[in-house]
């Protein structure tokens, strides 16, 4: 399968996270990608292209209009008041209602970003905005060639929400890639899976009251992992959405046979609902080494779990979302593209 990559994802390299209450390096760092990228080319996957240029259109069909003018206008804002280059965070995240909009930008950060995790630095736009063009133009190869394509997008992107950043999320790329699959005629429904240990909060909440997007979601149960507001198995949608989000909330120290028991279930729930297209949230944060996991997967798993994916035997995007135990992250992400070829 092909596999799309931007070099633009290396301007984007924030230093520090504030995370379990320590200002520490950031997790989601360039050498993340460059490793994949390496274990793709090893593993003779296939062609690595450089992406399209889709524009702002379909990212604007996610996003609104006033949270994309805040991610590109943030950094420039945030030098202009005065402040460090390492990067824009909140300087409150206020809860009451307001009354009253600065447009300071650190009040404006804390309207428009939900945690720590997500500085915005000089070179966040354009890497955010080529990541969303990596998972666009995955989606249209697939599209054009009916079978499968890999999106290496970085930074990642299931954790954004229509006007929120956060966990290392600007752009919401699976959402992005599956709206523009289904103005792609005459597609009229995609399935996403997302197999990151983590909550694809950004994603379920873009597509909650839709019956067009089923969305389903391995992670661990929220009660003790990230991002802990939303991943609750009572949660399957709203209004028209009801019935087509299912959540797969996972203990701590979940095994492969657990997780692949699990994968089987949702497997099936995306099997009944016939779609077009599968695109998978691709994260390898699930690794019993992960330094921001918590599950016990070990890399036999990963092959597995492609395996598993390509049973479904559907035209598959997969998109690049999280994986942070760094000398392992190559070969589990290839694995699961080589298990879902079936070598
Ligand atoms: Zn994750």
């Amino acid at each position: 399968m092909n596999t799309f990559y931007s070099l633009a994802h290396l301007a984007h390299a924030p230093a520090k996270e504030f995370l379990d209450g320590a200002l520490v390096d950031v997790f989601e760092k360039p050498s993340r990608a460059e490793l994949v990228l390496q274990a793709v080319r090893a593993a003779n996957l296939g062609k690595v292209l450089p992406p399209a240029d889709f524009g702002l259109d379909p990212i604007r069909a996610i996003h609104t209009a006033d949270y994309l003018d805040f991610l590109q206008n943030a950094f420039a804002l945030w030098i202009a008041d005065g402040r460090d280059s390492n990067g824009v965070y909140p300087d409150t995240f206020w809860k009451a209602p307001f009354q009253h909009r600065s447009a300071k930008i650190g009040a404006l950060a804390g309207i428009y970003v939900m945690d720590m995790s997500a500085p915005i630095v000089g070179g966040t736009w354009t890497a955010a905005y080529q990541s969303a063009q990596v998972a666009l133009s995955a989606a249209q190869d697939v599209q054009q060639q009916g079978k499968a394509a890999f999106g290496l997008c970085r930074p990642p992107g299931h954790h954004a929400h229509a006007n929120i950043a956060g966990g290392y999320c600007y752009l919401n790329n699976v959402a992005i890639a599956a709206q523009w699959l289904l103005s792609q005629a005459p597609t009229q429904r995609v399935a996403i899976l997302d197999i990151d240990i983590h909550h694809g909060n950004g994603t379920q909440h873009i597509f909650y009251t839709r019956k067009d997007v089923l969305f389903t979601s391995l992670h661990g149960h929220p009660d003790w992992q990230y991002p802990y507001f939303l991943g609750s198995a009572n949660e399957q949608g709203e209004s028209e959405g009801l019935g087509f989000n299912f959540n797969y909330p996972l203990p701590k120290g979940a095994d492969n046979a657990l997780f692949l028991r699990t994968l089987d279930e949702a497997c099936g729930r995306i099997a009944r609902y016939q779609p077009h297209y599968l695109l998978v949230s691709l994260g390898a944060d699930t690794y019993e080494k992960d330094p921001l996991g918590g599950f016990a997967l070990t890399a036999e798993a990963y092959e597995a779990i492609g395996w598993r994916i390509a049973q479904l035997e559907l035209p598959t995007v997969f998109i690049m979302e999280g994986g942070y135990a760094i000398a392992q992250l190559g070969s589990n992400v290839v694995n699961v593209l080589l298990g879902f070829e079936g070598r």
